[in-house]
């Protein structure tokens, strides 16, 4: 007998996940631009809904609907897509946890890119299996190199596209490709938590491919073009199959009352998320602009179709000296040395004043006039 419980031997391989910064190591509050939220705030419409509603049934006494009714038939009407096949999730971070634990456990691998969403590796962890790395194409994903890393005990591959921290993005045919050549028992998740911030009209036809096929779960969330963060929800949609077991696992009433209110006004307000997409793809825009302006200093920026962007420093100045100087003018980014990245910084797209400020910042860093 030992002293003390004893964990699983898996669970002592997790690293607990580390979210952005929003203080300076001082403790003094900071800008915070390192975890991809949402610079315009939320939709006035899902502001309105999270002013706390007065009665039982309304408010906070009562449990909310376990199924998320009125949400998921929204989504279904935006996106065109069968709500029995929809189920809603405590963040998309639930429902990407329940994927894996349904289809994985000790002994199975969940494959992923090099570069991903540093959830990934946990959530293979957390259900005994080998978290495997395939490797990047110039830091992007590699439909060749994930194949070339199926093997017999893979049981989930996990894709983000657009790309978290990378930022960089994988078109229709390269989706169908991966698709098309992967085993049909592996279950292949498609991550949009950065869709809405493609341009209309441009999507990686994984919302089709999960109405059609077996094996293809695509995941959504409210947390970034939405702005609902706190609020925790996110979205899955696929075969009857897969919704079936997420839900056997998801928890039971895993959307508070507030949240679903939220997300369903945030829903039938897609001025917001326009307004969203415009103002990122306009300010990301200007920010790489200024980057590929200190090229000769050597920083350089990778093609983003996200709300962030991987600013690389292989000069004189240094990512962590960048870090620091940011950080002393007021603003938190993050730096993923622990992903294999010590000398990038990923910098959320924030509002267009705060933009001006982190560029000036670097423009100064690299000894050019601000
Ligand atoms: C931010 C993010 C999410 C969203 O997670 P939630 O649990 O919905 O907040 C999912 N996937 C990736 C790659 C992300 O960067």
């Amino acid at each position: 007998m030992t002293s003390k419980p004893e964990p699983k031997s898996y669970i002592l391989g997790i690293h607990a996940y580390v979210p952005g910064k929003s203080a300076a190591s001082d403790g003094r509050p900071l800008i915070k631009l390192s975890a991809n939220e949402n610079p315009l705030g939320s939709s006035l419409a899902a502001l309105e809904e999270l002013e706390a509603p007065r009665g039982f049934a309304n408010g906070a006494a009562a449990y909310p609907d376990p199924d998320c009714k009125e949400l998921r038939a929204a989504i279904g009407e935006l996106h065109g897509l069968d709500p029995a096949r929809i189920v809603c999730g405590t963040g998309s971070g639930e429902i990407l946890n329940c994927a894996v634990q349904a289809f994985a456990g000790a002994g199975d691998e969940v494959l992923f890119s090099k570069y991903s969403f540093s959830l990934y590796p946990l959530l293979a962890h957390k259900v005994g299996a080998t978290p495997v790395m395939a490797p990047d194409n110039n830091l992007a994903a590699s439909v060749d190199f994930i194949l070339d890393s199926v093997t017999e005990r893979t049981k989930v591959v996990l894709l983000d596209n657009p790309n978290n921290p990378i930022g960089s993005w994988l078109d229709a045919s390269e989706i169908e490709r991966l698709h098309e050549k992967l085993p049909a028992d592996v279950l292949l998740v498609l991550d949009q938590a950065y869709a809405e911030y493609l341009p209309q009209g441009v999507d990686d036809g994984g919302l089709e491919l999960a109405q059609e096929k077996e094996n293809v779960l695509v995941t959504r969330t409210f947390a970034k073009a939405y702005g609902l963060a706190a609020e925790r929800i996110g979205w899955a949609t696929g075969s009857a199959h897969l919704i079936d077991m997420i839900n056997r696992l998801r928890g039971p009433f895993n959307v508070t009352t507030s949240g679903q209110k939220a997300a369903l006004a945030a829903v039938g307000d897609q001025d917001f998320v326009r307004a969203s997409r415009e103002h990122n793809a306009l300010e990301r825009g200007k920010f790489v602009e200024v980057i590929e302006s200190l090229g000769n200093h050597g920083l350089t920026a990778t093609p983003s179709e996200a709300n962030f962007v991987l600013v690389h420093f292989d000069g004189e100045v240094k990512a962590e000296e960048a870090l620091s100087a940011l950080a002393k003018a007021g603003y938190a980014v993050r730096h993923l040395p622990s992903q294999g990245l010590p000398n990038a910084l990923r910098i959320t797209i924030g509002k267009a004043e705060d933009m001006e400020r982190v560029a000036a910042c670097l423009r100064e860093l690299c000894g050019e006039s601000a």
